[in-house]
């Protein structure tokens, strides 16, 4: 688990892992804190380090399955650029005002985060601080994404590997969307 935020009374609403005596505190720690509470025998090794192009691929290196919960593109960018590289599968979460996202990358066997998304230039925008989020729903993708990863580490067939599910929040409704990779694609296309 890797973030090198502090935690800000003004993430409360939306980061259910902290509380009121975790702020200014920094996050992997105070998460780390939460998990070990909730079942002490977890192996948690949290990092107070800033994903980068540069640390990403030996940090997954080490690993089976990533999350990536970020709330940057470039952190986002990262992550996949290093589960391409492995070869990693990897559970992908967003939320946007009151649009919830959820997938599974195999960028072994299909699209990438780069084929869907592809970087634009100017990938500033985005963050929840300047857009705006509603709270909840990133508890309720944060659990989707657990669930995905539950049902990956455990081998369960139906997993959302290469499908995006959209959630809006507004209705309740959603829909599914097959991921194909971009042969232009300038992450994966070597594969
Ligand atoms: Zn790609």
């Amino acid at each position: 688990m890797i973030d090198n935020g502090r935690v800000e009374e003004s993430n409360l609403h939306r980061q259910i892992i902290f509380d009121t005596a975790d702020c200014g505190r920094p996050k992997a720690e105070a998460a780390a804190k939460r998990l070990r509470a909730l079942n002490p025998s977890v192996k948690i090794n949290a990092l107070d380090s800033e994903l980068s192009a540069e640390n990403t691929r030996t940090l997954l290196a080490e690993h089976t399955l990533a999350l990536d919960c970020a709330d940057n593109f470039p952190a986002r960018r990262a992550v996949n650029a290093g589960c391409v590289a492995l070869g990693l599968k990897y559970v992908y979460g967003a939320v946007y005002r009151y649009e919830g996202q959820l997938a599974v990358f195999d960028p072994a066997h299909g699209a990438c985060y780069e084929c869907l998304y592809p970087e634009t230039g100017d990938e500033r925008a985005g963050a929840c601080e300047q857009c705006g989020v509603l709270g909840s729903l990133a508890g309720m993708i944060g659990a989707a994404c657990a669930a995905e990863a539950i049902k990956l580490v455990a081998g369960m067939k139906e997993t959302l590997e290469g499908r995006l599910w959209l959630f809006d929040a507004l209705t309740y409704e959603g829909k599914i969307i097959n991921l194909r990779r971009n042969p232009g694609c300038k992450i994966c296309r070597e594969l």
